[in-house]
């Protein structure tokens, strides 16, 4: 192949002289321009970009409203070109992330702080959402309290819940089916006899027997009411 057959274009490098820093450049490194010579920029993206910056920074509250006005006109393109960017800056978006999160907690302590109010009533929400989850909690301390050994709580939490919820449930200690409202969660060895505080020395009771039993050994609690040991399958 001569030569002679490479396209025009690719055989001449075009460039220009920059009129601000007065460099000589290649054409891609000038902004598109009509009108200007070799239709590009009279000065160099890097000039450009260097006035635009110091201009932003010497009227930021104007800067402020163009870049407002061009995002709610541009919402799809800045959405793009915010994915693109992050693909490219992993580590810029975990940054930003770690920044949002420490002002975050600043805000969330100063919210907290002033809004006593707001932050009861979102608890009592919260609180009327979780029954189960109120009542373990109460219980944890109850436990903690006793100096008892505390076991996994999200497994004593999803215990509780199904003691609430379950449709058909026993009492561990007379066999006999407990309604909803009737149901205590019980420690099979007492808190007060060194039971902990965890899913394996729990059982669902029924008020009577809860109430009849308080610290009782199980063995004693059993033998003293003449019942058989009925294992709730949960
Ligand atoms: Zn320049
Ligand atoms: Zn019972």
């Amino acid at each position: 192949m001569s030569a002679d057959s490479l396209p025009h274009e690719s055989s001449t490098v075009q460039v220009k002289q920059c009129s601000q820093c007065k460099e000589i450049k290649s054409l891609d490194l000038f902004y598109r321009r009509k009108d200007g010579k070799f239709g590009r920029n009279n000065k160099c993206k890097a000039c450009d970009l260097r006035r635009l910056l110091e201009w932003r920074l010497a009227h930021p509250q104007a800067a402020k409203a163009i870049k407002d006005r061009y995002v709610s006109r541009n919402r799809d393109k800045v959405k793009a070109s915010k994915k693109r960017y992050v693909e490219l800056h992993p580590e810029a978006r975990l940054a930003s992330i770690e920044k949002y999160r420490e002002t975050d907690r600043q805000k969330c302590r100063e919210y907290r702080k002033t809004h006593k109010k707001e932050m009861r009533a979102m608890f009592l929400a919260w609180a009327a959402k979780n029954p189960h989850r109120m009542i373990a909690l109460a219980n944890k301390r109850r436990a903690r309290m006793k100096g008892a050994t505390i076991g996994d709580q999200s497994a004593v939490i999803e215990f509780y819940r199904t003691v609430r919820t379950s449709k058909r449930l026993k009492c561990h200690w007379c066999g006999k089916l407990v309604p909803k409202k009737e149901r205590c969660v019980d420690h099979i060895v007492p808190l007060a006899k060194n039971g902990a505080h965890a899913v394996d020395n729990l059982c669902c009771a029924c008020d009577t027997c809860n109430s009849e039993k308080h610290a009782q050994s199980a063995e004693y609690f059993i033998k003293r009411k003449g019942l058989q040991k009925h294992l709730v399958g949960l």
